[in-house]
């Protein structure tokens, strides 16, 4: 397989099995990721950019399909890992021309309680997106990256009244991508599973890992 990709809510767990499968050999493209890192060049687009994320809004397609389209362009023949790519339908639309669709889905399912949750605790490396968590996945040393050492920092959107935007985003428009997966897994050899959010992480990962060595 050369693309697969994570699907499901902020909080599901996306970015922690994402990490889990760089160590053999995939590249994540993180949409959340590659706009954080655009709007802390606080240029013009950035300062954009940024207001989109402090509101929990999506960020306009066509940028979206940019950053996207430089990122993949940079690195051929790499396989991918779309972290919160695509998110709407129309981002959906050009998976086949950025050579980006996926040969599976990994849908993470969790309940809404549990995602208000689990954001409050949430720490991430800002530079490399790692990401932590205070009860569930804390730093070998409290507060700092554990492999670059750098200060943990929580995301500005993981405010309560943030998440329930996103939340309510997710399930207007990015819910909705499982439809379109489903429609076009008639058309190529398109694998879905879906998986127990609530689970632990390793769990969770054990469960990727042998969809993923079937
Ligand atoms: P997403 O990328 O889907 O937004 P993250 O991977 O960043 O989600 O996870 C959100 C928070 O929940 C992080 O703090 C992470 O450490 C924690 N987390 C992720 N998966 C689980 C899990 N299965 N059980 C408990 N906590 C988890
Ligand atoms: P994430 O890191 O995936 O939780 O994304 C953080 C934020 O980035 C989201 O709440 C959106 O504001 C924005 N974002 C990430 N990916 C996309 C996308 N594919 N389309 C539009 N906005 C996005």
């Amino acid at each position: 397989m050369s693309v697969i990709m994570f699907l499901g809510p902020p909080g599901a767990g996306k970015g922690e099995q994402c990490a889990r499968l760089e160590a053999s050999g995939w590249q994540i493209l993180s949409t959340g990721q590659l706009l954080r890192q655009a709007a802390a060049l606080q240029d013009a687009r950035g300062l954009q950019i940024r207001d989109y994320l402090n509101r929990g809004a999506l960020v306009p397609d066509e940028w979206v399909v940019d950053l996207v389209r430089d990122r993949v362009s940079a690195s051929p023949g790499v396989r991918w890992i779309l972290d919160g790519f695509p998110r709407t339908e129309a981002q959906a639309s050009l998976l086949g021309a950025l050579h980006l669709l996926p040969q599976h889905v990994f849908v993470l399912v969790a309940p809404d309680d549990l995602i208000v949750a689990r954001l409050g605790g949430r720490m991430i490396d800002l530079e490399s997106g790692r990401v932590y968590h205070d009860l569930y996945h804390p730093p070998k040393h409290a507060g700092v990256d554990d492999e670059s050492g750098r200060p943990l920092v929580r995301r500005d959107d993981d405010r309560p009244e943030v998440i329930r935007a996103r939340l309510a985003l997710y399930h207007a428009h990015t819910a909705p991508m499982l439809d379109f997966f489903e429609r076009v897994q008639g058309a190529y050899p398109l694998g879905l599973t879906y998986l127990d959010a609530t689970d632990r992480i390793e769990h969770v990962y054990a469960c990727v890992s042998a969809v993923l060595a079937s």
